[in-house]
Parts: C-alpha cells; structure tokens; sequence
C-alpha cells in the first residue's frame, strides 16, 4: 500500500464532467488500495475571477480580506470533489488548510508554509477516508485565513507530501509532462521522461511556466520526488528527481524562454566603485526583481549599466534610476520593453565545454543579435528582441536535436 499525494489544476477540475473524471481516478486508486490524499486548485479560472471582481468592487482590497476571498475558490473545489468521491463509494473528507495544520506567515497574498502539522490528514487516513486539501492556503499565528500566491497549489501538495511522508507526489494538469520546450510554439517537443530538480528549477526560474517554481525549490530542498502528469490522458509523465551521478546527463534537456522581460540601461555613469551598489540598492528597497545585469566595459572613466526586470516593474525601475541618475552622475536613463530572453538547460553542461559557443552561432545564423547574455552551471541564456524569441526557441530546439532525444555527456 502506498500513500499518494495527488494534485489536480484548474483545468483538471475546471467543470462537473471534469470533477466526476478526477473522482473516478481516485475511486480507481483507493481500489487498487492505496491511501489517498487530493490537493486541489479552485476550478478553471475561477482565482482570476475573484481576482478580478475584487479590483471591481474595491480600491484598497486589504490582504486579510483578499485571502479570505481568493481561498473560497479552493474552498468550493474540495467540497464538491468529496461529494463525487462519495457517490462512488468511497468516503472523503475536505479540509481548508487551516485544518489541515498548514502553519504560515502573516504575509496576505503571498504567505510562506512556516510549518504543517496534518493531524486531522493522518486521522482522514487512518479512518480509510481519502482527505481533501485545499490548496494554497493556511493560517497565520493571528489565525487568519493566509493565501499561498499563485500556483500555491503545488506547495502544498509538495508541503504535505513532505510532512506525511508520502511515497509520490503527482501533479496533475493539463499537459501530459514536462517538455523539452514550449509545445505551443515548437509542435515537436518532447515530453521528458525525467529532469532533476536542478534542471527543471533552472527552467522555471527562466520561464517554464509549470509547476510553479517554489514548488520546485521546495521539492529539491526536502528531496521529494514530484510526478508531473495529465489527468486528461492518465498518462505516466515526467520524474522529476534528484540528479543521479551513476546516469548519463544531458548536455542541453531544454530550451524555455520569458517574453516578460524588459530592459533598463543607465547610461554614461562614472566608473568607480559604490555606484551599482547604490543603484541596485534603491531597486531592492522597492522590491523589484531585477533579472540579468551587464555593466560594460568603461571608456573613460564612463560606463553603461544595463538590466531587466519583469514588464509590470519596468516603470518603477526607470523612476527610481531617473531619480538617482544625478547622484550616481548618470547622463541618460533608456528602457526597451520588447524583449525577451532565451535559455538552454542541461545538467551535462557543467562538464562539456561549446554548449555557449553553439548558441551563439545558432542565434547568428538565424540573424538573431544577441543583446545581453548569462550563465549559469547549467544554463546559458540570451536576451534578444522579443519578436526574435520564437524563431530562436524552433532553432535552438533543433540545434540541439531535442526532438529526438538527448544528447549525453560521453
Ligand atoms: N488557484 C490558485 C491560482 O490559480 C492557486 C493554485 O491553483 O495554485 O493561483
Ligand atoms: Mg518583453
């Protein structure tokens, strides 16, 4: 008998039929006797439709409010999955993640799993229930609902797949895996049969969109293993794992890119010590997310900094630069929000030198110029022009044959 965690998406619960689909696959899992505990999203898109009619009804929107509000979608999800489970036979119980011992931070919106103490999951489970958990949600030492932010779903599943100890964390969704890169835009991409954490954190910090990066990064640290896989096919997916020295690495798994990247240049600054620091500073202190940065060369005494942030930061970052340009002797402030950024992954780039060169001369001969670059052990990405990702996500694809399978380190 195994203990399984499964965590189903908005779209795998989005409406009755699909509701009815995801209990006939726990129904099927509880009879093939293994325990059961569900995580679920709130239905389709419901979270942005609260999201929404909230800015609709309200200006100021106080986070306590907010997390009471958005936590109701998970709410309903839990409540009506239990009832399908039961028309099956099989008796199931919801619990808010309040119930379900998910400790938090007081941090509306976007809280952090401070502990989880899942006794009444135990005793669900202990009495041959399968639980039902809310997702992205908990409460805070004042004993306020808390929302875990978006794609706080997955957290919890991997959060609670952790503290129960279970055997596997699924999450199920919408694609059948984790691709060697965007599907929508290169039509033959590869569902991987396994990546390691190192990896698909790499890809989700640089734009892969699932599962949601903290999710990942949870996953790595306390090292429990994560299956991403549909609830439309039922298909096996993607492991996703610790890297295992003994297996062949890949010198590139996957490509991934952001089109939600902008840049900022601060042009003509003096070359001497202290002025990023008080740049990057002023940036922190407003909590701006800056991305890659490049300092050029400096002619002069003079130099150039660029950077990028995420598009929705853009206009703060160029107000807070504009406003320290005198002080840090800036002659100009420039921004170009119609970029993207490009990046190639693989655990087998640590020890296989010309992955950078092959990307630079797959980018050249598709004409594509290459405005900022960085590395990192096992990623190499590039900041072009965002009308030029696509083509350069089809071409880096193919140079790297990932359609086929992967190259490994020999
Ligand atoms: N429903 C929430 C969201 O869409 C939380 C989640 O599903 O992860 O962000
Ligand atoms: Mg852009």
């Amino acid at each position: 008998m195994a203990l399984l965690v499964q965590k189903f998406g908005g779209t795998s619960v989005g409406d009755p039929d699909r509701m009815r689909a995801v209990a006939d696959h726990v129904a099927r899992t509880v009879r093939r006797g293994d325990q059961v505990v569900v995580v679920i999203s709130a239905m389709g898109k419901e979270t942005d439709d609260l999201l929404r009619i909230a800015a609709e009804v309200s200006d100021t929107r106080p986070g306590r409010e907010m997390d009471m509000l958005v936590t109701a979608g998970e709410r309903k999800a839990m409540a009506l999955l239990c009832m399908a489970i039961a028309d099956r036979g099989i008796e199931a119980e919801s619990f808010t993640g309040s119930q379900a011992g998910f400790l938090t931070d007081s941090t509306h919106r976007n809280a952090k799993i401070v502990e989880v103490r899942p006794t009444r999951v135990v005793e669900a489970l202990a009495a041959g229930r399968v639980a039902v958990v809310g997702g992205a949600q908990g409460v805070s030492p004042e004993n306020n609902v808390t929302f875990l932010g978006r794609g706080g779903s997955d957290t919890t599943a991997v959060a609670l797949a952790h503290a129960l100890g279970a055997d596997s964390c699924e999450l199920y969704t919408d694609v059948t895996g984790v691709f060697t890169t965007d599907p929508r835009i290169v039509s033959n991409a590869r569902k991987m049969d396994r990546v390691s954490f190192d990896e698909l954190l790499e890809m989700t910090a640089n734009g892969c969109p699932k599962p949601a990066m903290r999710c990942v990064e949870f996953a790595r640290t306390h090292k429990v293993d994560l299956h991403v896989r549909s609830a439309f096919t039922w298909e096996p997916g993607t492991i996703v794992t610790e890297e295992d020295p003994s297996m062949e690495q890949a010198i590139v798994s996957a490509v991934v890119h952001d089109a939600d990247e902008a840049k900022v240049t601060i042009g003509g600054v003096a070359d001497r010590p202290g002025i990023a620091a008080r740049v990057f500073r002023a940036l922190a202190d407003a909590d701006i997310n800056v991305d890659l940065i490049v300092q050029n060369t400096s002619d002069h005494g003079v130099t150039d900094i660029s950077f990028t942030v995420p598009h929705g930061e853009l206009s703060s970052a160029i107000s807070i630069c504009e406003s320290h340009a005198a002080e840090i002797g800036a002659s100009r402030v420039t921004s170009e929000p119609a970029i993207a950024r490009v990046s190639v992954v693989g655990a087998g780039m640590k020890s296989h030198p010309g992955v950078a060169a092959t990307v630079f001369e797959t980018m050249a001969d598709n004409g594509i110029n290459i405005e900022m670059i960085a590395t990192s052990a096992i990623r190499v990405s590039c900041v072009v022009a965002e009308a030029q990702v696509e083509l350069a996500v089809q071409a880096l694809h193919d140079r790297f044959g990932l359609a086929e399978g992967p190259v490994y380190v020999d």
